[in-house]
C-alpha cells in the first residue's frame, strides 16, 4: 500500500490508494470475489476477532479493489477513513440510519434531492425521529431549529436544481455548539471543489454516480469521515443492511477518481463560460450559477469552496412549452436526469426529477414551469453555446 500524505491532489487522484499483486498488474487489479479463503482455522477465528489492514472476511464488508477506491476518495477528500456504498442514496440513507434512532431530532435544509427528502420525511419519521427543515440559506433559521438535543443536521452544502450554497462553516459552527454532527451531501461541490472537511463536516457523502465515474457507466456512493466515526457506527451498519459496493463498480469508479479533477475542472470552466454568455438572453429571465457575480451567494462561494462546480440552471421566459420546446431543439446537450456526465444534460425538474412535490413546494424551491438544469459535460465550449443558443432563438 502506497503513503500518499505528501503528494498533490492529482498525484493522490492517480496512485491513491494503490496495491500490487504478485504479478505487479499496472491497471488495479479488480477481485471479482464474494469471500476468501484462510490458511487455517486458527486464521479464520483471528480475522473474525479483529481484521487487519488488508484481510478481508467477506465482500459485503469489504473487498481488496473497493479498498482501493475507499482510500483513494478518503486521500482526496481529506477524510481519515470512507466506506463505499452501492449508490448515492445506499450511503444517504446508511449514514443517517446508522447515526439515528427514535426519539433523535434532525434539522435538515428543504432544497434536497427528492430521495433524501423521501428518506427524511417519510423512512426517519416511520422510526420515530424527528425532522424539522429549514431554509438552508438562513443562518437564522438554522439558530432556531438546531436545539441543545439535536442529533444531527444534514444539508446538500449547493441545493438541486436551484444551486443555492449553504454557508457550511456557520451552519457547522451552530450544530457543533449543540453538540450536533453535521452530514453533507456534497454532490453539486464535488470532491474538487469541496473544503467540507476542512470547514469541519463530521460525515461527506457522494454519489460517485455523478462526477466520480462522469462517463454514465454505473451507480455508487460513498460515506466519508473520521476512522471513529467510519469504523465505528457507519461499518457495521453498511456491512449487516447490505449496501455494498460491487468490485466491479469500484474498479471503474477508480479510473473515474484518475481523471475527476482534470473533467470537473474543464467542466466548470464551460460551465463558467455557459452562465456568462447566456444571462441576459432575451428568452432567459435567470440564469443561476454560484460563478456569477449576480448569484446571492457568489461572494460566499468564492470564499468556501474551490470553484463554482458544473451544473447551471436557467428560467425560461416561456414556461413548460418554452423548456419544452429548447429541450426538444437541442442537438447535442441529451434530455436526462443525470449529471456530472462527460455528455452535456438537460432536465426539466418541474416535471421529472421534483415532479412528485406538490406546487406549493416547487413554488417555495424556486422549481419553476420554466427552469432548466444544464450540467455541463466535456464537450468544446463553443459547440455547447452554439447548441444551446440555437435552441434558445427556436422557441
Ligand atoms: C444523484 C444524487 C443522489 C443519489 O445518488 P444515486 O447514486 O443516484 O443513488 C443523492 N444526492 C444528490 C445531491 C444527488 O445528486
Amino acid at each position: 500500500m502506497v503513503n500518499s500524505s505528501g503528494w498533490k491532489s492529482r498525484t493522490r487522484a492517480v496512485h491513491g490508494g494503490a496495491r500490487r499483486s504478485q504479478y505487479g498488474e499496472m491497471a488495479e487489479a479488480m477481485y471479482l470475489t464474494q469471500g476468501f479463503a484462510y490458511p487455517d482455522a486458527a486464521s479464520a477465528e483471528a480475522r473474525f476477532v479483529k481484521s487487519g489492514a488488508d484481510e478481508f472476511i467477506y465482500a459485503r464488508y469489504g473487498n481488496p479493489t473497493v479498498a482501493v477506491f475507499e482510500e483513494r476518495i478518503a486521500s482526496l477528500e481529506g477524510c481519515e477513513d470512507a466506506f463505499a456504498t452501492a449508490s448515492g442514496m445506499a450511503a444517504v440513507s446508511g449514514a443517517l440510519l446508522a447515526l439515528c434512532q427514535a426519539g433523535d431530532h434532525v434539522v435538515a435544509s428543504r432544497a434536497l434531492f427528492g430521495s433524501c427528502l423521501y428518506v427524511l420525511e417519510d423512512v426517519l419519521g416511520r422510526y420515530g425521529v424527528e425532522v424539522e427543515f429549514v431554509d438552508g440559506t438562513d443562518l437564522a433559521q438554522w439558530q432556531a431549529a438546531i436545539r441543545a438535543d439535536t442529533k444531527l443536521v444534514f444539508l446538500e452544502s449547493v441545493s438541486n436544481p436551484t444551486l443555492e450554497v449553504i454557508d457550511l462553516p456557520s451552519v457547522i459552527e451552530i450544530a457543533h455548539k449543540a453538540g450536533a454532527l453535521v452530514v453533507v451531501d456534497n454532490v453539486f461541490a464535488t470532491p474538487v471543489f469541496s473544503r467540507a472537511a476542512e470547514h469541519g463536516a463530521d460525515i461527506i457523502v457522494y454519489s460517485a454516480t455523478k462526477h466520480i465515474d462522469g462517463q454514465g457507466r454505473c451507480l455508487g456512493g460513498v460515506i466519508l469521515g473520521s476512522r471513529e466515526l467510519i469504523r465505528g457506527k457507519i461499518e457495521p451498519y453498511m456491512k449487516h443492511t447490505g449496501g455494498a459496493m460491487s468490485p466491479f463498480n469500484a474498479w471503474m469508479l477508480l479510473s473515474g477518481l484518475t481523471t475527476l479533477e482534470l473533467r470537473v475542472k474543464a467542466q466548470a470552466a464551460s460551465a463558467q463560460a455557459i452562465a456568462e454568455a447566456l444571462a441576459g438572453h432575451a428568452a432567459v429571465s435567470n440564469v443561476l450559477f454560484p460563478g456569477l457575480p449576480a448569484h446571492p451567494q457568489h461572494a460566499l462561494a468564492q470564499a468556501i469552496m474551490g470553484g463554482p462546480g458544473t451544473v447551471l440552471a436557467m428560467d425560461l421566459k416561456g414556461g413548460k412549452t418554452a423548456a419544452f420546446a429548447f429541450m426538444d431543439a437541442l442537438e447535442i446537450v441529451l434530455i436526462s436526469n443525470n449529471l456530472g456526465d462527460a455528455r452535456s444534460i438537460a432536465t426539466h425538474p418541474a416535471t421529472t426529477t421534483h415532479q412528485r412535490l406538490p406546487e406549493d413546494q416547487k413554488a417555495l424551491l424556486g422549481i419553476t414551469d420554466g427552469l432548466i438544469r444544464l450540467s455541463v459535460g466535456l464537450e468544446d465550449t463553443g459547440d455547447l453555446l452554439a447548441d444551446l443558443q440555437a435552441a434558445l432563438a427556436s422557441v
